[in-house]
């Protein structure tokens, strides 16, 4: 999977692609992030990429013009899945569109910043609006690296054991169960007997039981 990551504040992705699970991801070439600066595609003067809201108002916009020869730019190169805008008033993103998203070749996404981008941006070149929640940042950089990780996982090969993105949380319409590791007895505070026991069925039993109950108690319409 290749993701284009448009931004007007580069640095800020470099380090969280160059960590852990998603550097490894591209070392094997399991995914590709690659990061435009959106002022090496303005052709204002100073580097200018926003200006004043038409109209008046407080907050600066990102103009069309940098956004559009981005983005024409790499659709000339070859075709894309979706071409999203991270904003607030978006679809809410969600496990299930993870999983879909992380089916996809190409994808383009935008980050938005200071009041957001023209309007016509989003009329004219986005596919899709993705939130990750109901509050507002000052830039859509987070977003973008919150849905890129959430992709990036599921996607075959990248996580060291192949299952492990299979019993996290809302795949299944379950949370996870908990989980413990050494020491088996820390200041008398133990782990339940049953996950020492060596018993495969009882153990994966134990964890279905837990995970219905967290869900029951967490996240009741998961259930329904
Ligand atoms: N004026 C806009 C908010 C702009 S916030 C409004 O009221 O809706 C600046 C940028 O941060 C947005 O363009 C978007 O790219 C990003 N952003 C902020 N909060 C976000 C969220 N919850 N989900 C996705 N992107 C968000």
């Amino acid at each position: 999977m290749r993701i284009d990551i448009i931004t007007c504040l580069p640095k800020l992705l470099d380090s969280f692609f160059n960590q852990s699970i998603l550097k490894r991801a591209q070392e094997k070439n399991l995914a590709q992030i690659i990061v435009h600066d959106l002022r090496d595609y303005t052709t204002y003067k100073h580097k200018q990429i926003d200006d004043y809201a038409f109209g008046g108002g407080a907050g600066m916009v990102l103009m069309i013009e940098p956004i559009d020869n981005c983005i024409s730019h790499l659709r000339a190169q070859r075709q894309y899945d979706e071409v999203i805008y991270m904003t607030p008033d978006g679809e809410n993103f969600s496990q299930p569109l993870a999983n879909q998203f992380s089916m996809f070749a190409n994808i383009i996404i935008l980050c938005g910043h200071y009041k957001g981008v023209d309007e016509r941006v989003r009329e004219q070149f986005i596919t899709r609006e993705i939130s990750i929640g109901d509050y507002v940042l000052s830039g859509g950089e987070l977003p973008a690296a919150v849905v890129s990780d959430a992709l990036i996982r599921l996607i075959p090969g990248v996580l060291s054991d192949e299952t492990s993105a299979l019993t996290d949380s809302f795949q299944d319409n379950l949370l996870a169960p908990p989980v413990y590791s050494r020491p088996a007895d820390y200041k008398g505070w133990v782990v339940p007997d049953v996950l020492l026991s060596g018993h495969e069925a009882k153990i994966n039993q134990w964890r279905v039981d837990q995970a219905t109950e967290r869900t029951k108690v967490r996240r009741p319409n998961m259930l329904e």
